[in-house]
């Protein structure tokens, strides 16, 4: 089977590999669509995604698919199963699993590497989507999670004004269910265009740039700062236009050498509460129940869908990823 390696040095390779049967509870998944993430370009780059990086590795973890096969202890999975995963599991053991936070696994196993014509994660990885839900959606089931665990963290309260960096993939699904919170007001800080287009389409209030949001800040009180970027400029900005009691979530990945500075005196007089999110602890259920619900665009997010040899040229060039989610097929069954 063919699968798609970060094989270092700014290199990517389709490889050929031998395909296995499932052992013990893993299903066997043909890959329908698997989603292109900010981190597969981080990691592509030489930097770290969510854990360090040894190359050669595979790809991509962001997959749905079709359940072609299952190992002798699998309970709640059969061939035919139309599936989405979650990409990484903890070792239900170490104090931090004990705990219920399987994000931050002293021994964290990754799974699911969907730049793969077939995965095979344990059945605790697999998650059933309903009928009416197409492959390339459910495929943002873990993005979504994601977005899903951030939210969970600062809950939002309704009727309050939101300010959210960065029209991406990540941010147009954040938007989205930032809406969905009853926020009064949600202004989106942007510097493209189109992709501000895009937000007052998804629900946002205003769209302005970076530059014409510091002076907004100073008319009202911004209640929530949701960064969905991750550059250094942006999340110092962020804390700076938060408001008096704001709660500030620092979504977007930054550098790990590049630190943050803000003003501490300014910081404390304001209240102010930092939030980070890591992973996505227990959330991929609920992220397939709001992908099968309707309630999210997620066609309007996706900029190209490209085969997994496409992907190289992708990687070296992001001309889609800076305009989207790029969706990458397999099978593309839907
Ligand atoms: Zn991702
Ligand atoms: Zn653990």
């Amino acid at each position: 089977m063919k699968a798609g390696y970060y094989v270092g040095d700014y290199r990517y390779e389709v490889r050929d590999i031998p395909e296995k049967e499932p052992i013990n509870d893993e299903v066997k998944i043909r890959v329908a669509w698997c989603g292109l993430c900010g981190t597969d370009v981080h990691k592509f780059q030489g930097k770290n995604g969510a854990s360090v990086v040894v190359p050669p590795i595979i790809l991509g973890h962001e997959c749905s698919g079709v359940v072609t096969a299952v190992g002798p202890e699998c309970k709640y999975f059969k061939t035919g199963d139309r599936v989405a995963c979650d990409p990484s599991y903890g070792c239900g053991k170490c104090s931090w699993c004990q705990q219920g936070f399987p994000n931050f696994c002293l021994e964290r196993h990754g799974v699911a590497k969907g730049f793969s014509e077939y995965v095979y994660p344990p059945e605790q990885n697999v998650y059933p989507i309903s009928d009416s839900l197409d492959l390339e959606t459910a495929a943002f089931t873990e993005p979504l999670s994601c977005v899903i665990h951030g939210l969970d963290l600062i809950q939002i309260e309704s009727g309050r004004t939101v300010a959210m960096y960065g029209m991406g993939a990540i941010g147009s699904l954040m938007l989205q269910l930032i809406k969905y919170s009853g926020a009064a007001e949600i202004i989106v800080i942007e510097r493209e265009k189109e992709k501000r287009e895009l937000a007052l389409m998804l629900g946002a209030t205003i769209a302005v740039t970076d530059q014409e949001v510091e002076a907004i800040s100073k008319e009202r009180n911004i209640d929530y700062v949701v960064e969905c970027i991750g550059l250094t400029q942006t999340m110092e900005q962020a804390i700076k236009i938060a408001g008096k009691n704001s709660k500030v979530l620092l979504f977007g990945l930054g550098e790990p050498d590049q630190p943050v500075s803000f003003n501490q005196f300014e910081a404390y007089t304001k209240e102010l509460s930092i939030y980070t999110s890591y992973l996505n602890p227990y959330t991929s259920e609920r992220a397939v129940k709001l992908l099968e619900s309707g309630l999210l665009d997620t066609k309007s997010i996706i900029s190209a869908e490209l085969s997994i040899e496409e992907v190289g040229d992708e990687l070296s060039e992001l001309v889609y990823s800076r305009k989207g989610k790029v969706m990458v097929y397999l099978s593309k069954e839907h």
